[in-house]
């Protein structure tokens, strides 16, 4: 039987087409500046969002974790919602690689308003105080479900953290799931965010790599912080060539993942053994199961049936959809979900 794996989109395996564009790839150092496959690859992100410069990484943890060194001081205080993946899945990092402390906000399944941001400002000239100095945003958000922020919402935060003189990062691992789902551009990010970090190796299918966002003057000293965090890779272009591919080839059909996890969100609304689904906008489906079923017990069921999942907390389980899930393992989910 073949396997649905709904675990993550992490899972993807890399086309023909996206190894093609790898084996064909022009590389060289990329630590001396000399490959020529990375050097299009941050030129090209850049570029989409308007920014003036891009750095090639190994992972979305380390950009993020490059982004807050970069942004703050040791001491300094970050705000970020609660369920952000910056906080609860990058190994207690803002601690260990920055020094800073964290002020957690309780947002709307992990979106945060301006109005919770002004809140949580310290006042710089209290010493008892960390100081304020940078506010994360994910979108979509991981734990939210995948939910999306409106423009107007974060350009209300934007202009806290301005008259605040605070800085402004977005962890985009699944931006492009949001660009899709709302209609919105890479463009309108750039302009709204101080750095932005975007992964390849989510929904757009490539297998390893993720890309920081900033002016010229920021990503030259992310360049020298990727160095000290070991991030520094030699004839990269041969993962960056597929990352190019993804994003000349993967964003448009990110819409199909969505329709995908609309037709299982339909089911699972169906299923007697759920109590709710999270709203799904894009290609998360986050539900919460019946008070006397374990998680875990539902599950192993699943896998039963074929279809591979995680729990998340002991009585949610999600589901993602990504490129190598196909319409008729789609369907296969939905006959699964019915006989329940
Ligand atoms: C996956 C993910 C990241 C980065 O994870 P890596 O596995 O380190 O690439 C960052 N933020 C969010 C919201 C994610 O889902």
């Amino acid at each position: 039987m073949e396997w649905i794996d709904l675990r993550s989109d992490t899972v993807t395996q890399p086309t023909k087409a996206m190894k093609e564009a790898m084996w064909s790839a022009p590389v060289g150092d990329d630590v001396f500046g000399e490959d020529e496959t990375v050097n299009n690859l941050e030129k090209t992100a850049a570029k989409m969002f308007g920014m003036e410069a891009g750095l090639f990484c190994p992972s979305g943890t380390m950009t993020n974790q490059i982004a807050i060194k970069m942004h703050t001081q040791p001491g300094d205080e970050v705000i970020c919602d609660e369920l952000s993946h910056v906080y609860q899945y990058e190994g207690g990092g803002i601690a260990v690689n920055s020094a800073a402390s964290v002020q957690l906000l309780r947002g709307d399944r992990g979106r945060v308003t301006a109005a919770q941001v002004a809140e949580a400002i310290n006042n710089r000239d209290d010493v008892h105080k960390a100081i304020s100095s940078l506010v994360v945003l994910e979108n979509t958000s991981n734990r939210g479900g995948g939910c999306c922020y409106e423009l107007e919402d974060i350009k209300a935060i934007r202009q806290v953290c301005d008259e605040n003189n605070l800085i402004l990062h977005l962890d985009g691992a699944r931006l492009f799931n949001a660009l899709v789902a709302k209609q919105q551009t890479a463009l309108d990010y750039g302009q709204l965010f101080h750095s932005v970090s975007i992964c390849l190796s989510k929904g757009l299918g490539a297998p390893v790599g993720s890309v920081l966002l900033g002016s010229a003057e920021k990503i030259k000293k992310a360049r020298r912080i990727r160095k000290v965090f070991g991030g520094g890779m030699r004839q990269a272009g041969i993962i960056a060539a597929a990352g190019l591919y993804a994003l000349e080839h993967h964003v448009q059909r990110l819409a199909t993942d969505h329709e995908h996890a609309k037709l299982i969100e339909a089911a699972l609304l169906q299923c007697p053994l759920v109590e709710t689904v999270l709203p799904v906008e894009t290609n998360i489906i986050i539900f919460r199961v019946k008070e006397h079923i374990p998680a875990n017990e539902l599950v192993a069921t699943l896998k039963e049936k074929g279809i591979l999942c995680f729990t998340m907390g002991k009585q949610q389980i999600r589901f993602v959809l990504h490129l190598d899930v196909t319409e008729a393992m789609v369907h296969r989910t939905v006959a699964a979900i019915r006989q329940l």
